[in-house]
């Protein structure tokens, strides 16, 4: 007999069906299949008993994740500080206040708040919560004050101007709770920005039975449709000032690579995970050029929502 899946973490919703069935094809963390359920009732996809107890096995030592901006050396990653400084820009432009305060969640070494900081010279004080320990340093020499803990237990006395959850909500296993909290710390007149793989795109529907690249199994417990988050938003005190699509080439990437490996064709393990492998650097440049030309007339791989309190 199959074990039951559990009821929704997002709505509570007790009609979960099976999404996928998949397999830690990035890091090779362990064999282990895991089930991915879609809630009947509010459109959430997420992962059947995450392994909250796992975090270090799940997140090895060679877990990716950028350095500052400074050390932004590849081809792509000097493209995307160029295209994160354009958004932020826009961003903060709808911010109003001479001195702004601005919040990173699992943000690293703080490549965000270093593009913040250059897209407006009214970003006064850049503040992290992130989990891991070892980019502090290099945060707190760029300046960042550095909360080294679970966005779940981070709490203020002050309140932000601007919150960035970056490819970071689909990572907690509470992201009610979460965003209940982002409500609170966020100014009168402050955004809220979450980006986050989106369910209803073309990408999940080619690579749902075969390691879609946005489970980043089992990384991600909770995943979304814009209109279901936007509806999240809305149950815990935020309405949408814009919702947008953009790329997501790394989904699309490692999807791909998921599939070659599967059949031989590429070799990846603990070892060479895939986005050590040079075919992924490729594939993310041709991946993000599909996506920005599908941008004008189909939902793309992530999704972008602005929010800031309800009034
Ligand atoms: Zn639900």
């Amino acid at each position: 007999m199959t074990e039951q899946i559990m009821d929704c973490p997002v709505c509570g919703g007790k009609n979960p069906e099976l999404f996928a069935e998949a397999y830690d094809k990035e890091y090779f963390t362990s064999d282990e299949k895991y089930r991915y359920a879609r809630c009947e009732q509010c459109t959430a996809v997420y992962l059947d008993k995450p392994p909250t107890d796992r975090l270090h096995e799940i997140y090895p030592p060679n877990y990716y994740s950028y350095g500052g901006i400074e050390n932004s050396t590849t081809f792509t990653e000097r493209v995307k500080a160029r295209l994160d400084r354009r958004m932020l820009r826009k961003v903060l432009r709808g911010i109003p206040g001479r001195r702004l305060r601005v919040l990173d969640i699992g943000g690293g070494a703080g490549w965000m708040l270093d593009v913040a900081r250059a897209a407006s010279s009214r970003v006064a004080e850049t503040h992290e919560v992130d989990l891991k320990k070892e980019p502090a340093e290099a945060a707190e020499r760029a300046g960042h004050v550095y909360h080294c803990m679970a966005v779940e237990d981070f709490t203020s006395s002050q309140r932000f101007d601007l919150i960035m959850m970056l490819s970071i909500i689909e990572h907690v296993p509470d992201p009610r709770s979460v965003l209940r909290r982002m409500a609170d710390l966020l100014t009168d007149d402050g955004l809220l920005l979450v980006k986050t793989p989106n369910t209803a795109t073309l990408d999940c529907r080619l690579f749902r039975h075969r390691n879609w690249g946005g489970f980043h199994c089992p990384r991600h417990f909770v995943l979304f449709t814009a209109a279901g988050l936007a509806r999240l938003g809305a149950e815990c005190g935020l309405e949408v000032v814009r919702s947008q699509y953009t790329q997501g080439a790394p989904q699309w990437a490692l999807s791909v690579m998921a599939w070659l490996s599967d059949r031989g064709m590429l070799r990846i393990s603990a070892d060479r995970p895939a986005y050590t492998h040079p075919v992924y650097e490729l594939l993310t440049a041709l991946f993000a050029a599909v996506d920005y030309a599908r941008l004008p007339f189909a939902p793309t791989a992530q999704i972008v929502v602005t929010f800031r309190r309800a009034r």
